[in-house]
């Protein structure tokens, strides 16, 4: 048996194979899975906005006009018209100074945290930050303090014990704003405080919250009150704006910054101009239209008010992201499976993706469900979650626990190694032969497919920092 089968046999008896699930048509409400209509309720097309003509139209116009690729990275001769019009656009539209586009939101995190931290630095990263932030994090070479989801607490004592006594060392606390698999705020104010008191700068990744959040949809950062106070505020365009791309909100003097530093901006092609365009056009009917957010949030209310009363553990705030906390990775696969036969696409999130134990499904609500197709969505889940025998009851998000400190050795990422050779596992960023256990975290990524997490932070089977946080609460 090949080593490829091996681990594929492996991820099967774990429970934790993934595949890709072909969707027809565009990100709407309602999508076609092998010919059958299902309500879509796991797409990041958060405003409805990937499908929207307009949106359609700019990016077809855009093809015609400029052509379908940038040809060259920014710094080479891929900095096109459309690309300064969107960062401007989008700079305004943050209240920031400047602006900067990367080809995606991985590639951004990538490069702002390799830019603003390196070997000899720290950075103090929240225990469920996105996969491309831990990646970027790791990439970095930096020293990685994780501290416990949204524990203030925690990343205060993490600060102190890693005072930063050597002099010239960088210090760069970096979080989700709205947290992708849980749809939780992170303690935006209390973040920038402490960051300033211990002389740390901060990066803030809205991948979820532009749109979605704040006044007019500007974000958390803008709904905490701290626009301008954030060192760079990353977001991306594949969810809210319905296209592809990433940018990075800072003054005028960190882009320049970013510009010479960050590699994925060096290294890589400019964003298509037709996804710009899209964005552009996106960003316009989102401060034409800005009852699409409110719209949004009544949407999220909505669901949540129908999955209580249908006995679903979920509580009653306007997040539009809903995790239905299943815990064992197959029974959350059952259910996701038993509601698309009934109608529903939600997709089930399992390890390394999110903690092991704490499988679900995670409900994504868009602007553009009715309230009808989300009392539907909530009978259906309800009706299959019975028919599997689960309680919907049971399917509560785990309270955050408080007061655990982190571990001396915490440095979690940059340990990666070591908690690697505790697991037989490979690191992904420094893969070394013989050393490589069945699983590689990073390598079975994305590619591999869970039915696709739409939103997907790194898909493996193991996640060797999620481990390892976990490990703490334990
Ligand atoms: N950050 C967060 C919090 C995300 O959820 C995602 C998307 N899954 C990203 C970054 C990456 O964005 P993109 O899809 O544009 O690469």
């Amino acid at each position: 048996m090949s080593e490829i089968e091996q681990r594929l046999e492996e991820l099967e008896r774990l429970g934790l194979t993934r595949r890709l699930r072909l969707v027809s048509g565009p990100q709407g409400p309602t999508v076609l899975i092998d010919g059958k209509p299902v309500l879509l309720l796991c797409s990041n097309n958060y405003l409805g906005l990937a499908d929207h003509p307009r949106v359609r139209e700019a990016a077809a116009e855009a093809a015609m006009r400029w052509g379908v690729g940038a040809g060259a990275s920014r710094l080479v001769s891929g900095t096109m018209t459309i690309h300064r019009r969107l960062e401007e656009q989008l700079a305004e539209f943050k209240h920031s100074e400047a602006c900067l586009l990367f080809g995606s939101g991985y590639l951004a995190n990538i490069g702002v945290i390799g830019a603003l931290a390196g070997r000899g630095d720290t950075i103090f990263s929240d225990e469920l930050n996105h996969a491309s932030i831990i990646d970027g994090c790791r990439l970095s070479g930096a020293q990685v303090v994780v501290y416990r989801h949204r524990d203030v607490e925690s990343l205060e004592w993490s600060l102190h014990r890693h005072s930063g006594r050597r002099g010239g060392e960088r210090r760069l606390i970096v979080t989700d704003s709205v947290f992708s698999m849980d749809g939780n705020v992170a303690p935006l104010s209390e973040i920038v405080e402490l960051a300033s008191i211990h002389g740390a700068r901060v990066v803030v990744d809205e991948a979820h919250a532009t749109g979605n959040l704040g006044p007019g949809g500007r974000g958390a950062v803008a709904q905490a009150g701290l626009e301008g106070e954030v060192d760079v505020v990353v977001g991306t365009l594949g969810k809210a704006l319905g296209s592809y791309g990433a940018y990075a909100c800072a003054s005028a003097e960190m882009v320049r910054y970013l510009i010479n530093t960050a590699r994925p901006l060096i290294f890589s092609t400019a964003p298509p101009p037709p996804a710009v365009a899209g964005a552009l056009a996106a960003l316009q009917l989102l401060q034409e239209r800005p009852h699409r957010v409110q719209r949004l949030r009544s949407n999220a209310r909505a669901l949540r008010r129908a999955l209580a009363a249908r006995g679903f553990a979920v509580n009653e705030t306007d997040m539009h992201i809903v995790p239905l906390i299943v815990g064992d990775e197959r029974d959350a696969m059952r259910l996701c499976q038993e509601g698309i036969e009934r109608g529903v696409f939600a997709q089930a999130i399992r390890p390394p993706t999110v903690p092991a134990g704490s499988s679900r499904l995670r409900l994504t609500v868009m602007a553009s469900h009715t309230a009808s197709d989300l009392r539907m969505a909530a009978d259906i889940l309800a009706d299959a979650a019975v028919r599997l025998g689960l309680d919907p009851a049971a399917m509560a998000a785990p309270e955050p626990e408080v007061e655990v400190r982190p571990r001396e050795d915490e440095d979690a990422y940059a340990d990666t190694e070591a908690y690697a050779d505790a697991r037989s596992l490979a690191p992904r960023h420094a893969p070394r032969s013989g050393a490589r256990g069945p699983f590689d975290a990073e390598q079975d990524s994305v590619e591999a497919g869970e039915p696709t997490a739409l939103d997907g932070p790194t898909a493996a089977p193991f996640d060797v920092e999620r481990d390892t946080a976990v490990s703490w609460a334990a």
